[in-house]
């Protein structure tokens, strides 16, 4: 990946540092993004061949700003996600927008500024994370869960889009993964969760991280429009 650029959203933490890694292992510059920019300096130190941008996807000016920025981008990686998780009888409307502002209108404003690059230079790579909510559904998360199913719709129609130009559009899906995100569950859910996947293990970030490497390289060039499942099992 020596000669590319990658942007990876939510890249201070979790799953989107550990692809930040894996990415600049894999030879990319890369630029992180997130809106904590204490916390992405520390990344980035940590992070050879690593820049960083303040974005708040929540703030179409705000994506603007920071792929004015960071110039040319080859990959890009939409991992920045938020959850505000309620039944959908009581949910404020409040809650609901601001899910789907942040995980499906960010990401796709983050798509429409780096478009044009890719189709100029002939070659890109976009990468949706979503999640095996999207593909199961869950119950207390409609909102987040329909941010997620709408990220498949929105990576196959542009994949439809984009093909003729040589720019590939996958998601990946993954299953419960050792995060903050999740490290707010309670151990009797963590239980629960653990049962249900015949691989006997919660994910790693880094086992996302490796999908997204693969799928931002050379040897995925003929797959597009795919939603890859990373969930050890836990929905086939
Ligand atoms: P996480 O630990 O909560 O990290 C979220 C990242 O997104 C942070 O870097 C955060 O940084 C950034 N972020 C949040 N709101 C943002 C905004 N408005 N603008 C820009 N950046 C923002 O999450 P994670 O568990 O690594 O999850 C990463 C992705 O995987 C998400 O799309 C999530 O839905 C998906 N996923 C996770 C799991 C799981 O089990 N963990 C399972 C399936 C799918 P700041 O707060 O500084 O902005």
């Amino acid at each position: 990946m020596t000669n590319r650029t990658a942007f990876v959203t939510g890249a201070s933490r979790g799953i989107g540092r550990a692809c930040a890694q894996a990415l600049a292992e894999a030879g990319a510059k890369v630029v992180l993004a997130a809106r904590d920019r204490a916390k992405l300096a520390e990344v980035s130190a940590q992070i050879p061949n690593s820049t960083f941008v303040e974005l708040d996807l929540a703030v179409p000016d705000s994506i603007k700003a920071a792929f004015a920025q960071a110039g040319k981008v080859d990959i890009l990686v939409n991992n920045a996600a938020i959850t505000k998780d309620g039944l959908a009888l009581r949910m404020k409307k409040d809650d609901w927008d601001a899910v789907i502002a942040t995980n499906l209108t960010g990401a796709f404003l983050a798509i429409q500024q780096v478009l044009h690059g890719m189709m100029k230079e002939r070659w890109g790579r976009i990468i949706n994370i979503s999640s095996v909510v999207a593909e199961a559904g869950n119950a207390g998360q409609s909102n987040y869960v329909a941010s997620k199913a709408g990220l498949i719709g929105l990576t196959k129609s542009l994949a439809q889009e984009m093909a003729s130009r040589n720019i590939t559009i996958n998601a990946i899906a993954p299953g419960f993964i050792e995060t903050d995100m999740t490290a707010v569950l309670s151990e009797d859910l963590k239980a629960k969760m653990l049962a249900q996947i015949p691989l006997k293990r919660l994910g790693k970030p880094e086992d996302v991280a490796s999908a997204v490497r693969f799928l931002a390289s050379e040897e995925a060039s003929y797959i597009t429009g795919h939603v890859l499942d990373v969930n050890g099992g836990m929905y086939m």
